[in-house]
């Protein structure tokens, strides 16, 4: 086949799928906040939850994020987002729980406290986005009622868009998301013994 050939056939391709793209794009035409659920065992929840952030800030948007972290972590976008940003509420649980902790009172009560802040921004139109960074493990651990949590972010303004992420999370968290994706590990640079990376991993 001669070039000119080849460069037909692509203009041809290219163009029946800007048709199927095109449609598409007509026919979603409901306007409302959505609901993502990132969840899976690889890397790429969280860090993808803030790619979400840098893009709500560049519209001039407000967005709330609440971090259930595992262990007493610090991570690149705690101590970003700890230099008050105008347009980002940040708050993090801050007491570790599971293997770095034994306490499940104190887990608990932290969880609670950590909900109400969350609840208060899911209940405020001001915010455009609001990020629910490991949530699934308050959930897995029972630490908060999926239906209580399930409900507030039903209930949340229709504008506002909420991001949750965490391995497992449940059925009915799957369902009521709008957009659920599953980050699969082929491969993690742990796994050969490479040391977490300030900016790539934490
Ligand atoms: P990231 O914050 O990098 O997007 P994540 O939110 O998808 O990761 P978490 O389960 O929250 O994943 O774990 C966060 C930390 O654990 C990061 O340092 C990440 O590199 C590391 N991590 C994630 N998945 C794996 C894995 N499959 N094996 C080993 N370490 C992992
Ligand atoms: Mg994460």
């Amino acid at each position: 086949m001669s070039d000119v050939d080849i460069n037909e056939r692509h203009k041809q391709k290219m163009q029946k799928q800007k048709k199927r793209v095109d449609a598409r794009i007509k026919e979603a035409t409901t306007e409302r906040g959505v609901f993502v659920f990132l969840t899976g065992n690889g890397k790429g929840k969280s860090s993808s939850a803030f790619g979400m952030v840098l893009r709500a800030l560049g519209y001039g948007q407000k967005v709330g994020v609440i971090q259930f972290i595992k262990g007493n972590r610090t991570t690149g976008e705690s101590l970003f987002l700890s230099n008050l940003h105008p347009d980002v509420d940040h708050y993090q649980m801050g007491t570790g729980f599971t293997w770095d902790s034994q306490d499940r009172e104190r887990d608990i009560a932290a969880a609670e406290t950590t909900w109400e802040v969350a609840s208060q921004m899911l209940s405020d139109d001001s915010y455009d986005l609001v990020i629910l960074d490991e949530l699934t493990y308050m959930l897995g651990y029972k630490y908060l009622d999926v239906e209580k949590v399930l409900d507030v972010i039903k209930n949340r303004p229709v504008e506002q868009s909420v991001v949750v992420t965490g391995r497992g999370g449940g059925a009915r968290l799957r369902e009521l998301a709008d957009t659920v994706s599953e980050v699969k590990e082929i491969k993690h640079a742990f796994k050969s013994g490479i040391k977490a990376r300030p900016g790539v991993d934490l």
